[in-house]
Formats: structure tokens, C-alpha cells, sequence
């Protein structure tokens, strides 16, 4: 293909934060990029998610005294997934990690601090990068100016309806939509950034059998025909039956529980009062032993842990200002508000205060309770378990490529985050560690655009390790 029928160098597919990160890369090397999103606005999940990113070993973490490296992240993610078929890509992202979040700082002024106050699943230090407030938001705030800056045409309203190719090389989009109308828009290389399958019943249906009934959480865009478009091409699956659930959406508010409430030394009750099993497997893994069990359950914790919370994460104080959390003088009064026998609920109590105080398993197995045994007032939130995204994707290579069931790659297709194969395990909720999400979105969003942008005499820093030229 030569350049003078070419539209733009990039066509990124998807703006979130993959699509942005990945637009920014290539238009930081001078390239011509088009970003085609096809909702109204940018942000996709990321807008919706909490914007923690994880890196190991980043200059954030020494000023706060945190000692971490890619190989030590590289092992708690692999502890929390156990084996899968993205372990290439783990290992890959770890080592970029840090060098990423200094990036998104230094070089394009996205507002990411390390958070000191906990480390949330699967990372045995604090690890976790996130907007001051903690909302996806802020970060797709901070990456669109990003690339507006760069001169990257974000294009809303604009849906990819599928790709071109000629001569077996990717080489440009069809959009369609009511409001774009139809149009060919060609390119050098294509970026598929358009998330996972979560907004897909088919596709759930077929590939997350045990998620089928959850409530799915995430944005409306996410709706699986990146991955579609790619197998078509012949790319590779991995992970197909893993995803990110949560166990505990509060209801009917729909905000989050922050998780911090249950890692300080809360826990979640059944409808009937009883607890249903260790939550220190996470908030993805025990999504599935919610729903096992009952459509909804409470989250028990008391008014320290409450406080502390409210003070660090807005989302959750404004939970607390709605009155999605209920305050309770004792366990009799917290029964009344679940409507539940109170015996159940003084006895869940009682456990966790014998096993905060001395330092022993509760009656599940858990020993963790960091703020120590529970005091009156008590606290409760009444909440669901959700389906956030899904994990399973194409298998891309460290420079984004996307590659065919035979090992090689489609010529000109790149894909980012939910489009690809996941970092959580092959299947379930129970190997996601918080980030995995963006990790793979932004981290791969960076290699993508920076590869897809390489032409002969323009600099593309990120992608020169690529022996292979693009
Ligand atoms: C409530 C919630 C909280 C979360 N918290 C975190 C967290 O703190 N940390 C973390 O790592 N992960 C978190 N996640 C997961 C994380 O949000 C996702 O993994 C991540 O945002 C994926 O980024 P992405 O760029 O791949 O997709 P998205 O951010 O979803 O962006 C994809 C975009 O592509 C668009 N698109 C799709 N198809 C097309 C098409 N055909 N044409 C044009 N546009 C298209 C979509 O509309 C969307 O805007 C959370 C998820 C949820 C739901």
C-alpha cells in the first residue's frame, strides 16, 4: 500500500483507555491518527472503572518508601491467575509497567498517584497508580487532552462496522453508523481497542457459561465484534472463560462497595445472615460465591472503617451521603435492617472479633482483619454481584501484533486491553488482580501505538526493540 492512498497513518477502533493511550503513542512520533469511537463520548469501561493502574518498581513507589520490580509483580500476578495462556503478556507488561505510568505522568501530564492506603487483590505491595479521586473518569479526562494536544481527531458517534484488507494485510476500517453515515477510512495499521465481549448475552452465553445470569456492569460498548473481526482473520484465542466479576455493587445506588471495606476487616452476609465463605480470594473471585448462593447480600463493616474510606475515596463518601450506607447500634439493630434472624448476625460478628483479637483463622479460614476486631457502630450496605468485564481475547505479541493460530501475525491489525487475551487465568473470576484491566488496556495501548506509527525515517522510541519492523 502506498502512502498517497492512505487516509491516516493509525485508525485506532475504541476510545478508551487503550484506544487513547494507543492514539497518543502513535501521534507522539508524528504519525496521523484517527480515533473512531463509536458511543457518543470517550471512556468506554475506563471511564467507569476506579483508574488504578499497577506498576512495579516506579519511582512513586521508592519516594514512598515501596519496594517493588517487575519480577516481584510478575510472580503475585501469576500467584493470584495461576497458570494460563497469557503468561507471555504478564510478564511483558510488568516489565513495562513502570516505565509506563512515568510516561502517562511526566511526558503527558495524566494525574496517576501511587495509592499507600491499600493494595487490593493480588499484589503483596502497594502497586496500585490512580487518578487523586480515584474514577476512570479523571483518567479518560486527563488521556483525551492527551491526544487533543497531539492533534489526535477524536471521532465520536463514528462505529467501526469491520476491517479492510487487501493482499491479506489489514488495511483500514468500514464505519457505519445513523449518524456517520458509511465511509471506507484507510490506513497503514489499525488498532482494535475496543474491549471484550461483557455487553454480548451470545457471547457470554458461549464462552462464560457461570457468568450467564450475572448483571453486567460496564459500559454499553463493549460488545465483542473487535474480537469477532480478528478471528475471522484467523488470530489466536486465549482465556476465553476468564473475566473480572465484583462482588459487591450496591443496590439499588449502583456505585461501587469499595473492596477496602471488606480488606479492612469487613465481610459479606447472605440474605439469611450467614457468611458464605473467605472474601480474601477478592472481590472478582468471590462475585461467583455470591451468586452461588443468593441474588444479593450485605456488606458488614463498622464506622471507622466507614471514615477512613469515605476520607480517601469520593465515590464511596458520596455512597455514604445518599444513604447507601446503613449505620446500626449493635448487631440486633444490623439484623433488623438485612431482616434477618439477629443470632446469625451476632454470631458472623462475634467470629470475626475473636479472630481479629487473637490473631486466628475465622470460622472460614480468613485471618486478615488489619483494623482489628469490630466495634459498634456497625455498618451495612446492601449490594449485588456483578459481571465488570470479560478476559478472554486474541493473543497478541509484545509489540501488539495480533497473531493467527499458526504463530504468525496479521500484517497491519494491532490489538489492546479487552480485545485480548487477559492476564486473569484461563477461566472464572478468581485470578483477576486489581489493574489487570488497564494494564493490559494502557500498557499495550503504548507498544500498539507506537508499533503501528513505525515508518522508514520517523522515530518510534517504544517500538524499535521490534526486530521485525512492523
Ligand atoms: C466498574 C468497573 C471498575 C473497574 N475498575 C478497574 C480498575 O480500577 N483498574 C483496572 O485495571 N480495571 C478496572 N476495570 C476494568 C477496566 O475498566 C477495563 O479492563 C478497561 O477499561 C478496558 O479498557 P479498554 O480500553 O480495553 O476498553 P474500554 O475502556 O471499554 O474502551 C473501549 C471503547 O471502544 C468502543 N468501541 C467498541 N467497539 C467499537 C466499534 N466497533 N467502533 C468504535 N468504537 C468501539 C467502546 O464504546 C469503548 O468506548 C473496571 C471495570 C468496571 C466495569
Amino acid at each position: 500500500m502506498s502512502v498517497e492512498n492512505t487516509d491516516v497513518d493509525v485508525v485506532v477502533v475504541g476510545a478508551g483507555g487503550g484506544g487513547l493511550t494507543a492514539a497518543i503513542a502513535a501521534a507522539e512520533t508524528g504519525a496521523s491518527v484517527a480515533l473512531l469511537e463509536k458511543l457518543d463520548r470517550p471512556g468506554g469501561n475506563t471511564f467507569v472503572s476506579t483508574g488504578s493502574i499497577p506498576a512495579g518498581g516506579t519511582r512513586y513507589q521508592r519516594a514512598a518508601g515501596i519496594e517493588d520490580d517487575a519480577e516481584r509483580m510478575t510472580a503475585d500476578l501469576l500467584r493470584q491467575s495461576g497458570d494460563h495462556e497469557a503468561e507471555h503478556l504478564v510478564r511483558f507488561l510488568a516489565e513495562e509497567s513502570a516505565g509506563l505510568v512515568e510516561w502517562l505522568v511526566e511526558r503527558h501530564d495524566v494525574d496517576l498517584r501511587i495509592i499507600t492506603d491499600y493494595k487490593h487483590v493480588g499484589h503483596s505491595v502497594q502497586r496500585l497508580h490512580a487518578p487523586p479521586d480515584r474514577r476512570g473518569e479523571s483518567l479518560i479526562r486527563d488521556l483525551s487532552a492527551a491526544a487533543r494536544r497531539l492533534d489526535v481527531e477524536i471521532v465520536v458517534g463514528n462505529p467501526v462496522a469491520g476491517l479492510l484488507v487487501e493482499d491479506g494485510r489489514v488495511s483500514g476500517v468500514r464505519v457505519a453508523g445513523e449518524r456517520s453515515g458509511s465511509y471506507e477510512l484507510r490506513s497503514h495499521a489499525v488498532v482494535l481497542a475496543g474491549n471484550g465481549f461483557g455487553n454480548n448475552q451470545q457471547m457470554i452465553d458461549r464462552w462464560l457459561p457461570e457468568a450467564s445470569a450475572a448483571q453486567y456492569f460496564g459500559a454499553d460498548g463493549s460488545t465483542g465484534e473487535n474480537i469477532t473481526w480478528a478471528t475471522d482473520l484467523g488470530a489466536r484465542l486465549l482465556n476465553m472463560g476468564a473475566y473480572q466479576g465484583y462482588a459487591a455493587v450496591a443496590y439499588p445506588h449502583g456505585s461501587i462497595v469499595s473492596w477496602t471495606s471488606v480488606e479492612k476487616g469487613g465481610f459479606l452476609l447472605a440474605p439469611d445472615g450467614h457468611r458464605m465463605g473467605d472474601e480474601s480470594v477478592g472481590y472478582s473471585g468471590f462475585a461467583s460465591e455470591v451468586a452461588k448462593v443468593a441474588e444479593e447480600s450485605w456488606v458488614v463493616f463498622d464506622t471507622r472503617i466507614r471514615d477512613f474510606i469515605a476520607g480517601n475515596e469520593p465515590e464511596f463518601a458520596e455512597l455514604v451521603t445518599i444513604g447507601g450506607v446503613k449505620e446500626a447500634t449493635s448487631a440486633t439493630a444490623l439484623a433488623e435492617i438485612i431482616g434477618c434472624s439477629a443470632t446469625a448476625v451476632e454470631a458472623a460478628i462475634t467470629d470475626q472479633q475473636r479472630a481479629a483479637a487473637s490473631g486466628t483463622a475465622d470460622a472460614t479460614g480468613r485471618r486478615d482483619f488489619p483494623m482489628g476486631p469490630l466495634k459498634e457502630p456497625y455498618c451495612a450496605v446492601r449490594s449485588v454481584p456483578a459481571l465488570f468485564h470479560t478476559q478472554g481475547g486474541v493473543d497478541v505479541d509484545r509489540y501488539a501484533r495480533v497473531i493467527r493460530q499458526d504463530g504468525t501475525t496479521v500484517p497491519g491489525l494491532h490489538a489492546v486491553g479487552g480485545v485480548t487475551g487477559g492476564l486473569s487465568g484461563r477461566s472464572g473470576g478468581r485470578g483477576y488482580s486489581s489493574g489487570n484491566g488497564l494494564l493490559s488496556a494502557v500498557g499495550l495501548g503504548r507498544v500498539a501505538g507506537s508499533t503501528a506509527a513505525r515508518r522508514p525515517g520517523r522515530p518510534a522510541p517504544h517500538a524499535d526493540r521490534d526486530p521485525d519492523g512492523p
